[in-house]
């Protein structure tokens, strides 16, 4: 049997517990704060961007503008969001 490390489709999380999934099935392809009890992706693109700003701004000391140009070019980037 083989181990992947799987990762989130929408915010780029790493899902390894089967907690850590939505709808708390493997293989999902996105992870338990990204999607509603049944596993659909539940969050939208703005959300995301803002998850991500937030935390570059409190973990990284930037400034809201910056935060901001860096979580819109990290989260455009991921599968949910890429084709958007
Ligand atoms: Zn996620």
């Amino acid at each position: 049997m083989s181990e992947r490390c799987q990762s989130c489709g929408s915010c780029g999380m790493a899902m390894r517990l089967v907690e850590d999934f939505g709808g708390a099935h493997r293989g999902n392809r996105y992870c338990v704060h990204c999607s509603d009890r049944e596993g659909n992706l539940a969050v939208t693109y703005e959300r995301v961007v803002s998850y991500f700003a937030e935390d570059f701004e409190k973990r990284r000391g930037l400034n809201p503008t910056r935060a901001r140009e860096l979580a819109e070019a990290c989260v455009s980037a991921l599968p949910a969001w890429s084709s958007r």
